[in-house]
């Protein structure tokens, strides 16, 4: 008799064995629905013996109750999922769900219903209908998107299609996507820019497993040499996966597609409604979608035939992911192309120290861009002391520049300001008994929004009222904001700027596609003299009149004295002093830092990127940290506090002692509540050689936590 493993949609559960029922073909890579008990459970045909399994006697085994109407993963595809579980220490179900989102087993070319008001009014009208009439005019959604648009419960929306107000219409999830055409309109490189994008088409035309680094600077065009590589994966009938790190700006970059490849290309993110997700993944197994620009999770579908893999903004910290499976999308992809057999590219003027470390031994390859496309210089980057040239008390932006501010207000040009905290100050206290307001769920302060009326912790979300009286003396006209975030700037902006047009960005007013397009509208317009933004401004913009960039506090990333606290600040200066003078008009940038003489902004004023990249690489490979030496967190949490520190201790009394592998801590975690959940650490530092994944794996296995307790290892971790 024939038997199958199958891996369960469930990570609780380990693989199980099943018998194949006559009849039935089930290849490996099969999608599946196999009995649990009482219950059905989904699943995939798992290579046999590349899990370990509970032996089960061939007469006691069930049979595989149905298979989807999917065609099979792929064997790439499987050995990638293998490989994320084996390496991160998740569960090889929770990594499969990623290729298998939920709806995905549907089975193709169903239809989904959606509905639209269709002009009659109900006969009666409660208040609740009456909120959903008025919202949903001109939206087309199922039932639960509708429900969600207009904020009601999804009987509020069913009772209005009974009463005749909405028609439903059937929304077919197979219609074919327009084709990409590699020749609509194709540029003239420079020198440099033909000489990557010609190495990148001929290594895609070869099928090469090569990963790369596309290293040049701001402005160099990357994209442009890039596009020669999709180009060539149109030509072969092959599919492009080009990841992004911030899918709300992507409606400039899909124009940017559309404008050299004469259509739109299909984009896979969270947002998407159910019909839009369906027609993509459809088309994704089926090898129809050819340019797929999708967030981090766009890495794990079911292509159908990959050319190539684009990683933009390759040194990103989006790409990690920090919760469920713990994974970096930009080495997750390398190893995608490794086993699909295509190219990769990542693509960065600030590449992570670690691709940079990768493309000097020589197992990724470099593609320099020296220079900026069409003669545009690099800007020039000037210093404010702050110690000597500081702003006038309760302002945060000093007198140079304020003056050069002005000069590009009088000669129509726009000015961006850089500050990476969002709201109107981070810390609000009582002057009075000096209480500070704290979230209740995290070791975290609570940052004013003043556009919201609104404190808000954004570790958990946890959000109250702007307060006009301390909660611990309560007096009131006592509240003091402490520090500056972007609302508040862009107050001194307003008070000393009065006539100029200013416009925040951050992720609170920058929330979808169709704002982030209005606001890059309005740029290019020049409706907009002075930008006050966070690390959101940072990204991909390509604006001509802008000239001048002001970072308010370039210490700000220095605080802290994280492991990567250098290599974030210079590669978030270097990225927004990038968009000043991209085109004709120079550029010029004003750091203002208390630490004139920090390394990171003395090689950033100097324009020494490699000078600082040396001394980093040398910095790293002395203390044997990433990527030199290895480390992994294991985080230990609960809702009560000392169980979780016994629970961290214990795991850390038995660790394993081995060469090469020294366990750390346990100590509170750097954000020692999150969400209510007490958090401590244990860290563990492993030389190159240790197989530390395959000892962790060991040691934690036995390991039995009570019912409250969460284990969380993070390989790889960003901070800590
Ligand atoms: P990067 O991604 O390296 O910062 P971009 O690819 O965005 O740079 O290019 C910067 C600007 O120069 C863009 O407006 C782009 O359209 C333009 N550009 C770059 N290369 C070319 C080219 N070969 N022909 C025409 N325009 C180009
Ligand atoms: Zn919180």
């Amino acid at each position: 008799m024939n038997r199958v493993r199958v891996l369960l949609f469930n990570s609780a559960i380990g693989p199980l064995d099943y018998s194949v029922p006559a009849g039935m073909e089930l290849p490996a890579g099969s999608v599946v629905q196999v009995p649990l008990g009482p219950r059905r459970i989904d699943g995939i045909v798992w290579d046999a013996g590349a899990l370990d399994a509970t032996e089960v006697e061939a007469s006691r085994l069930r049979p595989v109750a149905a298979r989807h109407d999917i065609p099979p993963l792929s064997a790439p595809l499987r050995r990638l999922i293998d490989w994320t579980a084996d390496y991160y220490l998740a569960p090889p179900a929770a990594v499969a769900r990623m290729a298998l989102p939920s709806g995905s087993l549907l089975g193709p070319g169903r239809a989904i219903t959606e509905y639209r008001l269709n002009g009659s009014v109900p006969v009666r009208m409660t208040p609740q209908r009456q909120k959903a009439y008025d919202a949903l005019e001109g939206a087309q959604a199922t039932v639960r998107e509708l429900a969600a648009l207009a904020e009601v419960s999804e009987g509020v929306i069913r009772s209005l299609v009974q009463s005749g107000a909405f028609e439903a219409v059937e929304v077919p999830v197979d219609r074919p996507y327009p084709r990409p055409d590699p020749d609509h309109i194709t540029p003239v490189l420079n020198d440099e820019q033909r000489e990557a994008a010609t190495r990148l088409a001929q290594a895609v035309a070869a099928a090469e497993p090569t990963p790369f680094l596309l290293d040049g600077v701001t402005g160099s065009g990357k994209t442009e040499v890039y596009f020669e590589a999709v180009a060539q994966a149109l030509r072969q009938g092959k599919q492009t996966l080009l990841l992004l790190p911030e899918i709300a700006l992507t409606q400039p970059f899909l124009t940017r597609i559309e404008k050299r490849f004469g259509t739109t290309p299909v984009a896979w993110h969270s947002g998407l409604k159910q019909t839009e997700r369906r027609r993509a993944w459809n088309a994704i197994i089926t090898g129809d979608a050819r340019i797929i620009v999708g967030a981090r999770s766009a890495l794990f579908l079911p292509y159908a035939n990959l050319g190539v893999i684009i990683v933009d903004e390759a040194h990103e910290t989006s790409f990690k992911q920090e919760d469920g499976v713990r994974y970096n999308a930009r080495d997750v992809a390398v190893m995608r192309g490794r086993f699909e057999g295509c190219p990769v590219v990542l693509s960065s003027a600030t590449p992570a120290l670690e691709s940079r470390v990768m493309a000097e031994a020589g197992r990724y390859e470099a593609l320099t861009l020296t220079h900026r496309y069409g003669g545009a210089q690099l800007p020039r980057i000037a210093l404010i002391d702050l110690t000597e040239n500081p702003p006038p008390r309760g302002q945060w932006i000093a007198p140079p520049l304020i003056e050069a501010m002005r000069e590009r207000l009088e000669r129509g040009e726009q000015t961006l300001l850089f500050l990476n905290r969002r709201g109107y100050a981070p810390l609000t206290l009582c002057r009075n008994c000096g209480h500070r307001f704290k979230c209740p769920n995290c070791s975290a302060w609570m940052v004013d929004h003043r556009l919201s009326g609104r404190l808000a912790c954004h570790h958990c979300g946890h959000a109250e009222p702007s307060p006009s009286a301390c909660p611990e003396c309560g007096e009131s006209d006592c509240l003091v904001a402490c520090g500056p975030g972007v609302e508040r700037i862009a107050d001194e902006v307003a008070a000393i700027f009065p006539q100029a047009r200013r416009a925040i960005v951050t992720s609170d007013t920058i929330w979808s596609p169709e704002k982030a397009a209005e606001f890059v509208a309005a740029v290019e317009a020049r409706a907009i003299d002075i930008i006050i933004g966070t690390q959101l401004v940072t990204k991909g913009y390509h604006f001509p009149d802008l000239t001048l960039v002001g970072v308010i506090d370039a210490d700000i990333g220095l605080e802290g004295g994280d492991l990567r606290a250098g290599e974030r600040t210079f590669q978030q200066i270097a990225q927004v002093s990038g968009r000043a003078g991209r085109a004709a008009k120079p550029g010029e940038v004003f750091l203002q830092t208390r630490h004139p003489d920090a390394p990171v902004i003395d090689a950033l004023v100097h324009g020494d990127r490699e000078a600082f990249y040396a001394a980093e690489t040398q910095a790293r490979r002395d203390a044997n940290v990433p990527p030199f030496g290895r480390l992994a967190a294991i985080i230990i949490s609960s809702e009560d506090h000392d169980e979780a520190r016994d629970a961290a201790r214990q795991t850390g009394a038995s660790a394993p002692e081995l060469d090469g592998f020294a366990v750390y801590g346990p100590a509170p975690a750097p954000l020692s509540l999150l969400r209510g959940r007490h958090r401590f650490r244990l860290l563990v530092h492993a030389r190159r050689n240790v197989e530390m994944q395959r000892i962790i794996r060991q040691w934690l296995d036995p390991m039995r936590w009570p019912p409250g307790v969460r284990v969380a290892v993070d390989v790889d971790p960003y901070s800590f």
